[in-house]
């Protein structure tokens, strides 16, 4: 049977997955409870231990109150990469902030550091750099200049599970706090949602009650005070970021799937690889030596001697049934964060823009599937 279309994604739901949301629908517990508690605990265990996870529902949510639990209000300066979604910017303002944009480098694709440094300002007082597409920063390098400079990092780790440094898995690898995303399009999904992982216990404890309306339940010890079960103290004007219990037991079955999810991504990526070397095609950014990738998204970027310029490209791909997406528009080109650019120039984000196409990558791509991408790929760069 041949393949006449081949979505950008779709999701990799089992019936495991569909049987663990049913057990929940039935329990008679929907919201935040038990299997919240579990999904915290097992991605917490997932990270090897030593942090506190805390869900939330949506990665946007956990950026935010990763930011304000560093303390970021009015007047403070957080640098960002210009090459992202706006949720990673957009929290800064959240919290009356300034984000400060920095290019990337155009190897990496990851926020430049050397930009970083000369960014730094005495109102600085964040780095959130994003793992992009599933490769890492380099950590080791950021916090060196992040403790120069007397800096917390809060890294965007949306695309980057499961990913390490040098052997130490996101989460653990430097940050002060780290957000991941199970949007429906991630590495692993719960539908809707996030997780904050951090090894402060004071950050994760003003997390734990921003999460939640501002609630401080443990001002009563829920155990041996009777009152702990309805006397409750609010002391912050807290948010209502918290997970359900449906999207947490879904996550518990795609967390324990998330290292064969990549392995499969890494399969793909090596097929895409391998059909598309001679092709007038810079291929994704390898990571560096000694780290591991996730592999979120396979992006190419149109070398100047292809026959067609990327625009074109999108559209032979798409009258073929190929879906495509770009990562990303660079937030400097978007109309709400023009004026905090001013004067300052991104041209690697720039030419990257102007030249890149992530490619269908999915666990529930079929072999045939990713035939098809390649045949028609092959076809607009080499058959034309
Ligand atoms: C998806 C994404 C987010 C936002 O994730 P949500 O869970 O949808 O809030 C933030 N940053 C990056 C880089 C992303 O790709």
């Amino acid at each position: 049977m041949s393949i006449t279309s081949v979505p950008f994604f779709r999701p990799s739901i089992g019936e495991e997955e569909i049987a663990a949301v049913t057990e929940c629908l039935r329990s008679g517990w929907l919201t935040t409870g038990p299997k919240t508690a579990a999904f915290e605990a097992a991605f917490a265990a997932y990270l090897g231990g030593g942090v506190e996870a805390i869900a939330v529902n949506s990665a946007t949510a956990a950026l935010h109150l990763g930011l304000e639990a560093l303390g970021v209000g009015p007047g403070d300066e957080v640098i960002v990469p210009t090459l992202t979604f706006t949720a990673t910017a957009e929290v800064v303002r959240y919290l009356g902030a300034t984000p400060v944009l920095v290019d990337v480098d155009a190897e990496t694709l990851c926020i430049d550091l050397e930009r970083v440094e000369a960014a730094i300002t005495p109102q600085t007082k964040v780095v959130m750099p994003v793992h992009f597409a599933g490769r890492m920063c380099d950590m080791t390098r950021l916090r060196q200049i992040a403790d120069r400079h007397g800096l917390r990092i809060l890294d965007d780790a949306a695309h980057a599970l499961p990913a390490h440094h040098q052997g130490v898995t996101v989460g653990k690898c430097g940050a002060d706090v780290t957000a991941f995303s199970f949007y429906a399009n991630k590495t692993m999904t719960t539908g809707e949602g996030g997780m904050v992982v951090t090894a402060d216990p004071a950050i994760a404890a003003r997390i734990k009650v921003m999460r939640l309306h501002g609630i401080d339940r443990d001002v009563f010890n829920r155990f041996t005070d009777p009152r702990a079960s309805w006397v409750y103290d609010v002391v912050a004007p807290g948010f209502k970021y918290n997970l359900t219990d449906i999207a947490s037991a879904l996550g518990l079955v795609q967390l324990g799937r998330a290292n064969d999810f990549g392995r499969i991504r890494a399969e793909r990526v090596a097929r895409y690889d391998a059909a598309f070397a001679d092709l007038p095609l810079i291929l994704p950014p390898r990571p560096a030596e000694g780290d591991g990738h996730s592999w979120h998204l396979y992006i190419v970027q149109l070398r100047e001697d292809a026959p067609v310029n990327r625009d074109d490209f999108i559209l032979a791909l798409k009258e073929r049934g190929i879906g495509i997406s770009v990562h990303y528009r660079p937030l400097h080109q978007m109309t709400v964060w023009k004026p905090f650019c001013e004067g300052g120039t991104f041209p690697q984000a720039d030419l990257v823009f102007s030249r890149c196409v992530s490619l269908p990558l999915f666990m529930a791509m079929s072999d045939a599937e990713q035939g098809r991408v390649i045949e028609v790929v092959r076809d607009i760069l080499v058959g034309a």
